[in-house]
């Protein structure tokens, strides 16, 4: 069969069998392999190969797109320098994903700025590129979903911020939780507890969110729930959004001192 022949009836097939990137880059590989004198196992596996790397970075733009992440942040564009007080150590072993498998939660405590939502969603990233389902939220978000799917006696079944095997919700201590609304928060605890790991960040010390939630009684349960298995992250430095403007000030506030 002449070549133009083959070739044609290799791009129908790949077509129908939906293996779009060894269209693309077949005849290239094919050639280099002649040029090369490659083996026909070694351009199997180079066109096999090809197409899989295309299919998960697919998959992960897809992922990433719907996972609601405010923007996409890697732990690498983390600079420590900048929290000299956080433990290093257990931010790079949170990022083994080991808690996954423990179905423990991670909580980022801190005043705004300091990155609490950089590394949650650094972490949740990672998570992505590790095959697993993500979901990212704000308090206030998650609190309207939580409602909607409530009174719709929907019951949230099959929601991804119940199913996805991390849910960051991000921001708990922005606005305050009504008596309702603190229940359907405990249940959303209460259904991912041992099942799911959940990622929260929150401004709020432990002690305040009593004050927070107006009800004393399930903010114990719910903290029961996140703390049992659980790492706190506590991060008590400046914000990374103010540096320039300490950097200015500082000067300013030296002069004060010594006079
Ligand atoms: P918050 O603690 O209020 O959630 P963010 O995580 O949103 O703060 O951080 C605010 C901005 O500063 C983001 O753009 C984030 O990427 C950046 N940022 C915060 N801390 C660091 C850091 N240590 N290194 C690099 N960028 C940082
Ligand atoms: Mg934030």
């Amino acid at each position: 069969m002449p070549d133009e022949l083959i070739v044609d009836r290799l791009s129908q097939n790949l077509k129908r069998l939906h293996l779009p990137r060894i269209q693309a880059v077949l005849l290239d590989v094919v050639q280099a392999a002649q040029d090369e004198s490659r083996s026909y196992l070694q351009v199997l596996d180079t066109l096999l190969e090809e197409e899989v790397v295309c299919k998960e970075q697919r998959r992960l733009d897809t992922t990433l797109k719907i996972s609601g992440l405010p923007y996409i942040k890697t732990l690498d564009e983390f600079d420590y320098s900048f929290q000299p007080g956080l433990d290093r150590q257990q931010i790079q072993s949170l990022f083994d994903l080991t808690f996954l498998g423990r179905h423990d939660n991670v909580l980022f405590l801190g005043p705004p700025g300091v990155g609490k939502t950089h590394l949650a969603t650094a972490l949740a990233v990672k998570c992505c590129q590790a095959g697993k389902t993500i979901c990212y939220t704000t308090m206030a978000d998650l609190i309207e979903k939580l409602k909607v799917d409530h009174h719709a006696g929907r019951a949230g079944k099959g929601r991804r911020y119940l199913t996805a095997s991390l849910v960051v919700v991000d921001e708990v201590g922005y606005t305050p939780i009504g008596r309702e609304e603190c229940h359907l928060f405990y249940r959303f605890v209460a259904a991912r507890y041992e099942k799911a790991s959940t990622v929260i960040t929150s401004n709020k010390a432990f002690s305040d969110w009593a004050e927070l939630f107006h009800d004393p009684v399930i903010v114990t349960a719910i903290l029961d729930r996140l703390l049992h298995h659980s790492i706190v992250v506590n991060i008590r430095g400046h914000s990374y959004r103010l540096r320039g403007k300490i950097a200015q000030e500082a000067p300013e506030t030296e002069k004060r001192g010594k006079a």
